[in-house]
């Protein structure tokens, strides 16, 4: 099968992917790679589904527990004004859940993060920057 997510699953598995920032027993989350908006990370499940309602029931709700303590910590260290979280999947159909902490400075608030992808490469993390975010956030789990 050839899965984007599952390659990184694998290698983060391996200690080579270094947006890695907390491993739980469902998924890993993992730093986003821009910084768009400041504290973007993902959640990305171990195992290959293309839907959450795929897995396990029990699965399910642990890794609900996960999204939760994720949501948590980023509003609990970056203050933003609402946290959006989103699984989509259309693109990479393994489930992953995006965090975008949104922050009342935003000119396009009430609008979903999506609309701005196309500057999102611009604000690609350098990699002082995973370490520095990497580095505060780890103790938070
Ligand atoms: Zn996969």
């Amino acid at each position: 099968m050839n899965c984007s997510l599952c390659e990184r699953v694998n290698l983060t598995a391996e200690g080579k992917y270094p947006f890695l920032i907390h491993e739980f027993p469902h998924s890993y989350l993992m730093l986003g790679e821009h910084q768009f908006f400041r504290g973007y990370c993902v959640l990305v499940s171990k195992s290959h589904h293309k839907e959450m309602t795929d897995m396990p029931s029990k699965v399910q709700a642990e890794m609900f527990q996960e999204m939760m303590k994720v949501s948590a910590v980023l509003q609990k260290h970056f203050q933003p004004a609402k946290m959006n979280m989103c699984s989509l999947g259309n693109v990479v159909p393994h489930v992953h859940w995006h965090f975008f902490p949104r922050y009342s400075n935003d000119p396009q608030f009430k609008d979903p993060p999506w609309l701005r992808m196309n500057e999102f490469e611009k604000a690609k993390v350098t990699q002082e920057e995973v370490r520095e975010l990497i580095e505060i956030l780890r103790p938070y789990f």
